[in-house]
């Protein structure tokens, strides 16, 4: 091989992504009353197919933050930066000993409460929320008043396989009582996941040309034996 692929790749700035894979076309600002913290498992950091960075991106204001184990003066202030009320974005863990009861949603207008997301795998997640006791005793908000009309968010089979940003803009419409508000965003996903399913398949067929280029070698070398 030649050293190219050992020359420094050129990123796009805003979605850190490779110029040849940059998702900014996709970016949709759209601004929410609940303001939106996304806390992203160091895992999902180079994940191709992750969505949290094309939320954060287009959610006005929201703010992103990696770690597992979080500091607890910086994760702290990062929940009440600004006097709102934390609310975590999980389901109900009734069944879960190692976990304690979280408090009662409070009754607060969204505009007075900031989405607490955890961006990760279902497993890593729960491990993110064992690591922080902090987030432990966050009021939790879960995804059962799905709306009827949203017909793409109840098709998946539970919440938890939502994207981030699905999950995300069904909270939101949620907490404002305005189930179909943060669709612009599901639009944006939608443009999303085709680019990077164009993009595996280009892959896939730079592979294949590449197998085929490399049969054809073995061909004429077998020509050339004759
Ligand atoms: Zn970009």
């Amino acid at each position: 091989m030649t050293g190219a692929a050992g020359l420094k790749r050129a990123v796009c700035t805003t979605c850190l992504r490779a110029q040849s894979a940059c998702i900014c076309r996709w970016i949709t600002p759209v601004s929410a009353q609940a303001h939106l913290l996304i806390l992203q498992h160091p895992l999902e950091v180079g994940n191709a197919k992750n969505s949290a960075r094309l939320l954060h991106l287009c959610v006005t204001g929201s703010v992103m933050a990696t770690g597992e184990a979080f500091d607890a003066g910086v994760l702290d202030s990062l929940l009440h930066v600004d006097g709102r009320t934390p609310v975590l974005l999980y389901p109900a863990t009734p069944d879960d000993a190692g976990l304690p009861a979280p408090p009662p949603m409070p009754a607060l207008p969204a505009d007075a409460l900031r989405l607490v997301l955890l961006d990760a795998t279902w497993r890593k997640s729960r491990k993110m929320l064992y690591l922080n006791p902090t987030l432990q005793r966050l009021p939790r908000l879960g995804l059962t008043d799905v709306a009827p009309s949203n017909y793409r968010i109840r098709k998946a089979h539970a919440p938890h396989q939502l994207s981030s940003l699905e999950a995300a803009a069904q909270a939101l419409g949620q907490l404002e009582r305005a189930p179909g508000r943060f669709s612009p965003l599901l639009d944006a996903f939608d443009g999303f996941v085709a680019q990077q399913a164009a993009y595996v398949h280009a892959c896939t067929a730079r592979s294949l040309a590449s197998d085929a280029s490399q049969s054809d070698e073995q061909g004429v070398n077998r020509l050339a034996g004759h």
